[in-house]
């Protein structure tokens, strides 16, 4: 099956969206939903961007560079779906806090439940019997990699039909998935199961499936009926946040640059006049879950880090990649650094660690925010469609936007 490869480099997710930018206009709006063997009509750049080794600002303006706004509209707007869940969850980050409390309640009651273990093992395990669950069970612990209909036709029926408990499923994603990202994909699995949005659960349906997945897959039968669909709860958000700012970084001080899995390109800072004495990347990945995160995702993201080690090293007199804050107290000692510099992190395992690397160092900790972060913030106050009427805020960030018509 091991159809997808991901080389854990900066000049492969390049290579791949230059590839990619052709089918960026109307190709992508008419056949983005067909999961087919390979993924020809979408990009397969989110295990790079997930990690910002390629940013959403530099795919937009590549794909502005090729197509007008209005002609790439839909690609656009997928890609400011993650700056969109993104934002939604750094405005009410407890949200996260409580989905990793149900996974670890979720937890307990495997150990103590067999009937539950033995479904949720057999889920796993892409052994429930119904073929296409089961292939999408393989692909994505052989590749690291889902469609995104795929993701929601699995996620509806781990819910609906196999009646396992959501955060179990979102979590399987979490180990498995090289984009595993707390914002994407609590609140996708939140969305499907009726959680997210009032009144919307996304129910799989058969003839949806055998449509496009070009016939491979035909459940019929098999699947929850639309009726059994119903959600799984009252969607209640907290307040959102105030909107966070960027932080002012002194530059008399000799200063330590702290990247984590959320953003590897520091480029932003760099470029914008830091100058570190010392670089760190803390790696946490093992935090995406409280079960084993597979090998492949560790591998990728610990690759990854070292690609930009080698890419920038020389810029901060090389960097030191670190998996505990007691270990990045010491680094910070060993270059007598007085102040840390991060990226801006969003809610989720990266920011837990770097805040962790705060407290062991009692070092300030500033963190500077792309400009399109800042201008995605304030706008994630309700629902994807008020988000969308501001897109073009987050596209006016771009530094020389080429807006040819195609
Ligand atoms: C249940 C479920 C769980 C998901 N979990 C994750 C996750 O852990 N990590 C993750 O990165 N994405 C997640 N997604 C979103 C989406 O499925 C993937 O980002 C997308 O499939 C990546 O493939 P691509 O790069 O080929 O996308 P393309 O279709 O080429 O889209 C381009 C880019 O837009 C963004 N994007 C597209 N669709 C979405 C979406 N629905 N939500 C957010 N961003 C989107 C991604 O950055 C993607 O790389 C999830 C979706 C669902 C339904």
């Amino acid at each position: 099956m091991r159809a997808m490869s991901f080389e854990p480099t900066r000049t492969a997710a390049l290579e791949r969206l230059a590839h990619f930018v052709p089918k960026a206009g109307s190709d992508y709006a008419r056949l983005r939903n067909h999961d087919l063997p390979g993924h020809p009509h979408v990009s397969v750049l989110s295990p790079y961007v997930r990690h910002r080794v390629v940013s959403e600002a530099e795919i937009a303006q590549a794909v502005l560079g090729r197509f007008s706004a209005s002609t790439a509209e839909k690609y656009l707007q997928e890609v400011c779906w993650r700056s969109y869940w993104k934002a939604w969850l750094d405005r009410r980050p407890s949200i996260w806090t409580a989905y990793e409390a149900e996974v670890k309640a979720a937890q307990n009651q495997l150990a103590t439940q067999s009937g539950l273990r033995q479904a949720w093992q057999d889920a796993c395990a892409g052994e429930t019997g119904i073929t296409c669950f089961d292939h999408w069970a393989n692909e994505l612990v052989e590749t690291g990699y889902l469609h995104n209909h795929a993701r929601m036709w699995f996620a509806s029926i781990w819910m609906f039909t196999l009646n396992l408990p959501w955060a179990l499923g979102a979590d399987f994603f979490m180990r498995h998935l090289l984009d595993g990202d707390p914002a994407s994909n609590t609140l996708s699995w939140r969305w499907v199961g009726g959680l997210q949005t009032v009144g919307k659960t996304y129910a799989a349906r058969p003839d949806n499936i055998a449509k496009y997945t070009d016939g491979r897959f035909n459940p019929a039968g098999q699947l929850a009926a639309a009726h059994e669909v119903q959600p799984l709860g009252h969607p209640e958000h907290p307040k959102p946040l105030p909107v966070p700012g960027s932080d002012s970084v002194d530059t008399g001080l000799p200063t330590g640059l702290i990247l984590t899995e959320d953003d590897l390109s520091p480029g932003f800072l760099l470029e914008g006049g830091l100058r570190p004495v010392a670089g760190l990347i803390l790696l946490n990945t093992t935090r995406r879950s409280p079960f084993n995160v597979a090998p492949q995702v560790i591998d990728f993201t610990s690759s990854l880090a070292q690609d930009c080690a080698t890419r920038w090293g020389d810029r901060v007199g090389g960097f030191t990649i670190v998996h505990t804050p007691e270990d990045a107290a010491d680094w910070a000692k060993a270059h007598a650094v007085e102040q840390l510099v991060a990226p801006y992190t969003p809610t989720g395992p990266g920011r837990t660690g770097l805040d962790a690397v705060a407290g062991a160092t009692r070092l300030p900790l500033r963190r500077v925010m792309r400009p399109w972060d800042a201008a995605a913030l304030p706008h994630a106050t309700a629902g994807f469609f008020k988000f969308k009427a501001r897109i073009p805020d987050l596209l006016a960030t771009l530094q020389t936007p080429a807006r040819h018509s195609a």
